[in-house]
C-alpha cells in the first residue's frame, strides 16, 4: 500500500487542496499540521492568529472526521516531526503546498533532504517565480507584474475534495486545546465572535460578498459600510484557494470583477516581493532609509502608546487602531492612515507599527503586512516617495468615516459631519476624548526636516 504524508500548513482546506488531491490518489492518507515554534527566520504567531488557527484547526479536524480521517497535530521542529512520523508509518512521500515565506522555504529543504517532498502550487494565483519580464527577471514593481500576470489567467480550475480518503489510524496525535492557542487571562477576543473560522466559513465569506462584487471599486474605500470581502484571514490560513475566488467572482460578474481580482492579485503580488526580499519585514526595500532619524525615548513610547491604543487624537486613526484590537480586522484605507500617522505624523520606525499588526491582526501575514507597511512608509522597492504625507483629517472626510467613527470612538458618537473627523479644531473636543497627541502641520515640518536629515541637506 503506498501511504503518503499530507503536510498541511496555511493551506486548511479540502476544496482545491491540489496536495491532499495527490496524496489520496496516490494512496492512504496521514493528514498532521504541525505547530512550529522552531522554524529559524520565522517569527511567532500573533496572537490573533493563534485564535483564528485553534478555530480553523477545529474546524478542519471536523471536516476531515466527516470523512473517516483523522487529522494528527504535532509540534515541534517541521522537519523533525515529519522525520519520526516517515519512520511511525513507513512513508516516506510527502505532499504539501508550496509556501514562500523564508521560513517555510528551510523547513521544506530540510524534509526534502530526507523525504519524497512534491510542493503544489495551490495557495497563489501563480507561483511567484514563474511571473517574469522579458529578460527573465523579475518584477519589482505591481502594474507591469499584473499584466503579466494576467497573460497566464484565469488560474487552474479548482480540484474538487477526493470522493474517497483513504485514512491511516492510531498515530498519536497532540490535544488542540494543550496548545493553549486561546487567550484566557485575559479573553481579548470576545470581540472576534464577528469571525467563522475555517472552510466553511470562507465560503460563507465569499457567498456573502457576491451581491456587494458588482460595487466593490466605488465602496471599497469607504469604511463605514461593508463594501469588501473580508476574506483575507480566510485566504491567509488557506481556508480558501485564490484560484476558488478567482473562477467564483468571474462567472458572477465577469469584466466588472476587475478591480476586486486585482487587489486579490496585490497578495501574490506580496509573495513576489518577499520570494525575492526574504527580510523584507525587517530590512528597509530602500537602503537610504536606515539613516532616517526614527524618534525614540519616553516621549516616543508615549506616542507609540497611545497609537496602539486609539488615543492618539484623531478620530479616524482611533477608530481604526479600536477596530483592530476589537475585531482583530482593520478596514484597508484604515490601515493606511493609521500606518502612515505611526511613520509620519509620529516620527517612529515603521516596523514598530508592522509588529504591533502582527501581534493583533487575525490575517497577518508576512508578505502583505511588511510590503504594505513599506509601501505606506515609502521604504519599500516600489513606493511612493516618504514626502507624500497622507491628511488624516481629509481622508476621513473624504471617505465618509463617520459611521465608522461613531462604532468605534463612543465619545464622538455624538457629532456630525464635519465636527466629527476634528472635533479638536472646531473646539467640539469631549473632555473623555483625547488632545491630539500633535498638529498636522507641526509633524509634516518635522516628518520632512527628518528627511531632509536623511538625505544630508
Ligand atoms: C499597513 C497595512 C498592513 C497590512 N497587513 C496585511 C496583512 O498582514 N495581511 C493581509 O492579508 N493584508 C494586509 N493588508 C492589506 C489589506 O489591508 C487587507 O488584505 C484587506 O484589508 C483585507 O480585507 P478584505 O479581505 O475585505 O479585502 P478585499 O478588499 O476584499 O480584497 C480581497 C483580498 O485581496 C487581498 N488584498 C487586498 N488588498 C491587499 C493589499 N494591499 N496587499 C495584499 N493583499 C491584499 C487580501 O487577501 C484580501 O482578502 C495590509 C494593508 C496595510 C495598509
Amino acid at each position: 500500500m503506498t501511504l503518503s504524508i499530507l503536510w498541511l500548513r496555511q493551506d486548511l482546506r479540502l476544496f482545491d487542496q491540489p496536495a491532499l488531491a495527490a496524496a489520496a490518489a496516490q494512496g492512504a492518507v496521514c493528514a498532521v499540521y504541525i505547530l512550529d515554534a522552531e522554524m529559524p527566520g520565522q517569527r511567532p504567531m500573533g496572537g490573533a492568529a493563534r485564535w483564528w488557527l485553534h478555530h480553523s484547526l477545529t474546524a478542519l479536524q471536523g471536516a476531515f472526521l466527516e470523512r473517516g480521517v483523522p487529522l494528527v497535530l504535532r509540534r515541534g521542529r517541521s522537519a523533525d516531526i515529519l522525520k519520526s512520523l516517515c519512520q511511525e508509518t513507513g512513508a516516506r512521500r510527502i505532499h504539501a503546498v508550496a509556501h514562500f515565506e523564508p521560513g517555510w522555504k528551510q523547513a521544506e529543504a530540510e524534509v526534502a533532504a530526507f523525504a519524497d517532498l512534491t510542493l503544489h502550487s495551490g495557495n497563489q494565483l501563480a507561483p511567484p517565480a514563474t511571473i517574469l519580464n522579458g529578460s527573465g527577471g523579475r518584477y519589482r514593481v505591481f502594474t507591469p507584474w499584473w499584466k503579466a500576470l494576467l497573460t497566464r489567467m484565469p488560474p487552474a480550475r479548482p480540484i474538487p475534495v477526493p470522493d474517497r480518503i483513504e485514512a491511516v489510524s492510531g498515530i498519536a496525535s497532540d490535544d488542540l486545546d494543550a496548545w493553549d492557542l486561546l487567550p484566557t487571562k485575559p479573553n481579548w477576543a470576545t470581540g472576534f465572535d464577528v469571525w467563522t473560522p475555517g472552510e466553511a466559513g470562507a465560503g460563507a465569506a465569499l457567498r456573502a460578498f457576491l451581491p456587494i462584487l458588482r460595487g466593490y471599486d466605488a465602496q471599497r474605500n469607504l469604511p463605514s459600510i461593508t463594501g469588501t470581502s473580508r476574506l483575507s484571514p480566510h485566504l491567509h490560513f488557506g481556508e480558501i484557494s485564490p484560484a476558488t475566488i478567482w473562477h467564483v467572482a468571474a462567472k458572477e460578474a465577469g469584466a466588472a470583477a476587475e478591480p476586486f481580482l486585482r487587489e486579490v492579485g496585490w497578495r501574490d503580488y506580496a509573495t513576489n516581493l518577499m520570494d525575492i526580499f526574504p527580510d523584507y519585514p525587517l530590512a528597509n526595500g530602500r537602503e537610504n532609509f536606515d539613516r532616517l532619524p526614527w524618534r525614540s525615548g519616553p516621549e516616543a513610547e508615549a506616542d507609540f502608546d497611545a497609537w496602539t491604543k486609539g488615543r492618539t487624537g484623531y478620530p479616524i486613526v482611533d477608530a481604526g487602531m479600536r477596530e483592530l484590537w476589537a475585531t482583530g480586522w482593520m478596514h484597508n484605507r484604515v490601515r493606511m492612515i493609521a500606518a502612515s500617522f505611526l511613520i509620519k505624523h509620529l516620527l517612529i520606525d515603521w516596523r514598530r507599527g508592522e509588529q504591533w499588526f502582527w501581534e493583533t491582526l487575525v490575517d497577518a501575514d508576512a508578505a502583505a503586512n511588511a510590503s504594505n507597511w513599506q509601501w505606506v512608509a515609502g521604504t519599500g522597492v516600489d513606493a511612493p516617495v516618504f514626502s507624500r504625507m497622507m491628511a488624516p483629517l481629509t481622508q476621513s472626510e473624504k471617505f465618509d468615516a463617520t459611521g465608522y467613527i461613531r462604532q468605534w470612538v463612543p465619545e464622538l458618537a455624538d457629532l456630525s459631519p464635519p465636527y466629527i473627523h476634528d472635533p479638536e479644531a472646531f473646539g467640539m473636543r469631549p473632555a473623555a476624548y483625547p488632545a491630539k497627541r500633535i498638529g498636522h502641520r507641526e509633524a509634516r515640518d518635522r516628518a520632512l526636516s527628518a528627511f531632509a536629515q536623511m538625505l544630508g541637506r
